[in-house]
């Protein structure tokens, strides 16, 4: 019922050159498996959208952002809007990153109106839950992940589910080598899908993707994706090497 999504946020990494020799390497893997039974998508920096869209046209790669403003145009330096990435068929944005909340700042408030913003404009948002080492020592994962996820989809009341994906990436795993077991994930992931069953209902709480991301690499995914609520992954450092993306996106 729910098709499994593998994204890349390549973050701040890889110049247009770099990126030209990756997709080089991605591409000719890309020729061993078609990935029509799943999703598959890498979110470049912005400065190389306009080039990934050219290379990605043929394939059935997605192409991301890794945040977006709510509004279409106006004076937001520094900001991309939804049309802007809509030109080009960007389809997926990560929105609420721990690197957002927490090294720039943006809070719930912020976020939600971002996750609004781009879900109106026709494009998926993907909005980042997760809990910080401290809160989860101190017992207050849910809390923290349920105010996160209420507060994001505050301004969707509506929703088509397949148009929505959360990610539940706890801070202490992003960037660290270590992983949520599976067990430790999928705790969370169900909570997660009660919270949107109380939020939406149970049909459509049942069709909306919950991703897991920190530190995936092609050794864990497998017994990560094994788990009845994790649908799929997002991969930041693994994403930077081609072929390590390409084997985390080919698992069976
Ligand atoms: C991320 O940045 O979303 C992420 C999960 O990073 P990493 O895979 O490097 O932990």
């Amino acid at each position: 019922m729910r098709k499994a999504l593998f994204l890349g946020n390549w973050k701040m990494h890889h110049t247009i050159l770099e990126t030209k020799s990756y997709f080089e390497k991605f591409l000719r893997l890309l020729l061993k498996h078609n990935f029509s039974d799943r999703t598959v998508g890498i979110a470049p920096p912005f400065t190389s959208l306009f080039y990934v869209h050219s290379l990605l046209k043929e394939t059935p790669v997605k192409l991301c952002a890794q945040n977006a403003h709510f509004e279409e145009k106006g004076p937001f330096t520094g900001e991309i809007s939804p049309l802007m990435l809509k030109e080009l068929e960007v389809e997926y944005v990560i929105l609420g990153h721990s690197e957002r909340r927490h090294l720039f700042g943006e809070g719930d408030e912020l976020i939600q109106r971002r996750v609004e913003g781009v879900y109106r404009a026709g494009l998926v948002p993907i909005l980042c839950v997760g809990e910080t080492l401290n809160e989860r020592k101190e017992g207050k994962t849910f809390e923290r992940v349920e105010t996160q996820l209420k507060k994001g989809l505050a301004g969707l009341k509506e929703i088509n589910p397949e148009r929505i994906v959360i990610a539940y990436e706890p801070v202490w795993a992003i960037g660290t080598g270590v992983n949520a077991t599976p067990s430790q994930a999928e705790e969370v992931h169900n909570f997660i899908r009660g919270l949107l069953e109380e939020l939406y209902d149970e049909e459509r709480a049942k069709r909306i993707r919950i991703l897991y991301g920190g530190s995936v690499t092609p050794e864990n995914v497998n017994e990560l994706m094994r788990e009845p609520n994790i649908d799929g992954v997002l991969v930041g450092g693994a994403s930077l090497d081609p072929e390590k993306f390409f084997k985390i996106c080919s698992i069976n």
